[in-house]
């Protein structure tokens, strides 16, 4: 799969099965998940199918300002809780129809995924313990 680094924007080329370790950039060598990680159409769909580690999509806009600030929870959130769960971004504006395939009325909106299943959703946007008690319920559903 080809993942983006959120530390240095470097495309990496990463098999799946690495996600079970710490992967790391090979630019900057900086873990690869520490941070949320942007997902698009060209990966999306091999992400949330693979059975390696469960992923958390915030689905959000540039314009939405409840997205923003909630953007920066959601960061804390990978650094704590990164090597567990994924954290991925979806830009609701440029993939219009991964929105529409996950039915997104309102951003932002969160989904746990793992083997292509949807685990939970929660929108609007969480303070950091509400976000942790979701997480905790991803982690623990498997
Ligand atoms: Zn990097």
């Amino acid at each position: 799969m080809l993942i983006r680094c959120p530390h240095c924007n470097k495309t990496n080329r990463l098999a799946v099965e690495k996600f079970s370790s710490t992967p790391s950039c090979g630019a900057c060598h900086k873990p690869l998940f520490s941070l949320p990680i942007e997902i698009n159409q060209d990966n999306f769909n091999e992400m949330i199918n693979q059975k390696v580690k469960p992923v958390l999509v915030d689905f959000w806009a540039a314009w939405c300002s409840p997205c923003k600030s909630f953007a920066s929870t959601f960061t804390l959130g990978a650094e704590k809780n990164g090597s567990e769960v994924i954290h991925a971004k979806v830009n609701t504006e440029k993939e219009l129809l991964i929105a529409s395939e996950h039915n997104i009325r309102s951003i932002p909106t969160l989904i746990g995924f793992f083997d292509g299943k949807e685990l939970i959703r929660s929108n609007g946007a969480l303070s950091i313990d509400q976000l942790q008690n979701l997480t905790n319920k991803v982690i623990y559903q498997l």
